[in-house]
């Protein structure tokens, strides 16, 4: 009976998360408690199967891909829409009132909707754009530029990728704004406390990310987003290292602004959206001109069109968008929940193997931190194990990861990442500690 109950619900609606959060709102209406079951067991190593990366050799060697965190590999079911679309659907969206003009434009909104779903926010307050990246830059450049002014202050975290520093920065040089920035304990979590008396009456933005793509610390941003709202003080949240690996609810983080990218979340590259609240996509001039995002254009001025549209200039990535569009579904289908619990699993298996390294240091070591692990070993550069690394099949990232600050604060250069995801195996793990005992001996 209970699976007959599923199977209807599935069918009626996208996501066990959708569920969840209707039966949460019967619940509190009614005072009846109503959870959804468990899913049930999910075959792993058919959901590995369906990326057909991982089935490669890299120098004669099986391919053991833990660069996730850079971005994501992709399921066959993305990779078909993505070549389905060239293949019979490819035309321009919104300009054409052909057939294929509205397939076209029935896959680009599909996205919109079907992520807007994934994100618990509504979909004509979800600007469609090429990544994380530009999402931030659409709120510096048309949300706080015209805002800021000499003495306000824009808060950030020392754990924050390029993305969520430089647009700051060059807002902050033009409008006289200033920079201040919430530190870490030593585990590499937010001090709290220290953050929130950052929070004074001339702070007009928080801006942090949810999930940090370097040390794997999740935020508290739900908490964060109260304290920050409670002194009116605005939000926006880098979701780029969450949307892949959490269950995700943006209407109940209570944040002005959220920010994903579709390439880190198994979709194509040059994919991904800014949610931001009805309120401040209604007061944000447009930051990009072109088509698509006007009502009528004279030589005397330009009526604008209203909602997400407006900041959505020219051809977006449709073929992009339809694969997007994929990873949702496929993301869905999982359930978040379920991958959350496998990568949660995987990082437990990783951690306990890594313990049996010598000269190993971990950065970051956050409770329920994601799958996510920065290291260094003694005397060895990370290039040089990264490359070493390589010519055994595994695939990690060594560098600054994009957060120059947060090497600042651990004084080292570079580090190497090994980030994990749900088609990831135990046995990839052992390969990977065995790969990584070899190469430290030959640079010891
Ligand atoms: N923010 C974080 C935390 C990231 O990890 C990344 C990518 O690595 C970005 C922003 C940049 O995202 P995008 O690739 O969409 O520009």
């Amino acid at each position: 009976m209970a699976d007959r109950r599923w199977e209807i619900a599935k069918s009626c609606f996208p996501s066990r998360l959708a569920i969840s959060q209707l039966l949460s709102a019967i619940s509190s209406l009614t005072g009846i408690t109503m959870t959804v079951a468990p899913s049930p067991a999910i075959d792993w190593a058919a959901v590995r199967a369906d990326f057909p990366v991982l089935t490669r050799e890299v120098h004669g060697k099986p391919l053991i891909y833990f660069d996730s965190a850079n971005t994501g590999q992709k399921p066959d079911a993305v990779i078909a829409t993505v070549d389905d679309f060239y293949r019979r659907h490819n035309a321009n969206v919104s300009r054409a009132v052909h057939t294929l003009g509205t397939e076209a434009t029935e896959a680009y909104e599909g996205a919109r909707t079907k992520l807007a779903r994934f994100l618990n926010v509504r979909s004509d307050e979800l600007v469609l754009c090429s990544g994380t990246t530009f999402a931030i830059n659409l709120v510096a450049y048309s949300w706080a530029l015209p805002r800021l002014q000499p003495g306000d202050a824009i808060v950030l975290t020392r754990m924050e990728h390029h993305a969520n520093i430089v647009p700051w920065q060059l807002v902050a040089q033009r409008t006289g704004a200033v920079i201040k920035v919430a530190e870490l304990d030593e585990l590499g979590r937010l001090d709290l406390d220290r953050l929130y008396a950052l929070l004074t009456p001339e702070v007009k933005l928080l801006a942090l990310t949810h999930v940090s793509n370097v040390l794997g610390t999740v935020n508290p941003v739900r908490e964060i987003c109260r304290e920050a709202r409670k002194r009116g003080i605005a939000t926006l949240i880098d979701g780029s290292q969450a949307a892949p690996h959490l269950a995700l609810d943006v209407a109940a983080i209570g944040c002005d602004f959220y920010a994903v990218t579709g390439h880190k979340m198994s979709g194509p590259t040059g994919t991904g959206a800014l949610w931001a609240r009805r309120e401040h996509l209604e007061a944000m001039p447009p930051f990009i001109g072109g088509g698509e995002m006007i009502k009528e254009v004279r030589f005397e001025g330009t009526v604008f069109a209203d909602g997400p549209r407006r900041f959505e200039a020219g051809t977006p990535n449709i073929a992009g968008f339809a694969g997007l569009g994929a990873a949702v579904d496929y993301l869905s289908a999982l359930g978040m929940a379920n991958i959350e619990a496998r990568e949660q699993a995987l990082l437990q298996r990783f951690n306990a193997a890594l313990g049996e390294v010598p000269g190993l240091r971990i950065f970051g070591a956050a409770p329920g931190k994601a799958a996510v692990v920065s290291f260094l070993i003694e005397g060895a550069h990370a290039h040089d194990l990264a490359t070493l690394l390589d010519l055994e099949g595994v695939a990690i990232r060594s560098g600054h990861h994009c957060a120059h600050p947060l090497m600042q604060h651990f004084g080292v250069p570079a580090t190497c990442r090994a980030s994990l995801a749900y088609y990831n195996t135990f046995e990839e793990i052992d390969a990977f500690v065995a790969a990584l005992n070899k190469v430290r001996k030959l640079l010891a």
